[in-house]
């Protein structure tokens, strides 16, 4: 899970938010070294139902929220490498900014519009899937709050990109039982959640673990070398989740 990809550094507190240039690009060829495939959502729905087995090492690289960024500096990268990945777009916020991290005090940052969207997907390597209307923490929705939040991002990008949607990425990783039966009901497949880990053939594929790559120092106390840093959560197969 990425998010902004950024060019230098930035202050400490955002250290969530980003990954640098230069470091998603050795991530990028890292991944290639190791003998990963980056794969997409229809892929793993393939395999599932068992049209098509998996390649060794799978892993789905997605963005969350759809910075524009994401088109700068990530793009170029995954498509030297070909690598698909997929992008969860905030349908009511497209073209404008993730404004929802101001009330917290943090600087906002662009994202694409439906131009920049068409552009990636035009490539065949960018899936677009959905990540609700207004990033708002469907938890603290009512039932038909949350069913709007989840169907009309749906029918938005259906209708813009014309290509169906089977995948919602859970703004804040926030969902509990009501969310993901409202979440089936509203003709997703797949969730995706911020939960650490590797997904599993007994996951409930309505909600997936992450593992979530952000901006490290090159040596800090709190995470070691930077590198080993990405490895270790990239290969680990205990996870948080018990
Ligand atoms: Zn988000």
């Amino acid at each position: 899970m990425y998010h902004d990809i950024e060019l230098a550094p930035r202050d400490k507190k955002y250290k969530h938010f980003y990954v640098l240039a230069s470091d998603f690009d050795w991530q990028m060829r890292s991944l290639r070294r190791a003998g990963y495939t980056p794969i997409t959502f229809e892929q793993l729905q393939n395999s599932l139902s068992g049209l098509v087995p998996l390649p060794k090492k799978p892993i789905i690289l997605t963005f969350d929220d759809g910075y524009r960024n994401v088109l700068r500096y990530a793009h170029p990268v995954l498509s030297r490498e070909k690598y698909p990945y997929t992008v969860f777009v905030v349908s009511g916020k497209v073209g404008g900014t993730n404004d929802w991290v101001s009330a917290e005090g943090y600087e906002t940052s662009s994202l694409m519009d439906w131009d920049e969207i068409r552009e990636i997907k035009a490539s065949g390597l960018a899936d677009i899937q959905a990540h609700t209307v207004t990033h708002r923490k469907l938890t603290d929705l009512t039932d038909e709050e949350i069913d709007v939040e989840l169907k009309s991002s749906k029918d938005a990008i259906e209708e813009h990109l014309n290509h169906s949607i089977q995948t919602i990425c859970y703004p804040y990783g926030a969902h509990d039982h009501k969310v993901v039966d409202i979440a089936r009901s509203a003709g997703y497949s797949y969730g995706v959640t911020t939960d650490f880990g590797r997904v599993r053939k007994r996951d409930n594929p309505l909600r997936l673990p992450r593992i979530s790559i952000h901006y490290v120092p090159p040596f800090s106390f709190d995470y070691g070398i930077a590198s080993m840093n990405y490895w270790w959560k990239i290969k680990t197969r205990k996870d948080r989740r018990g």
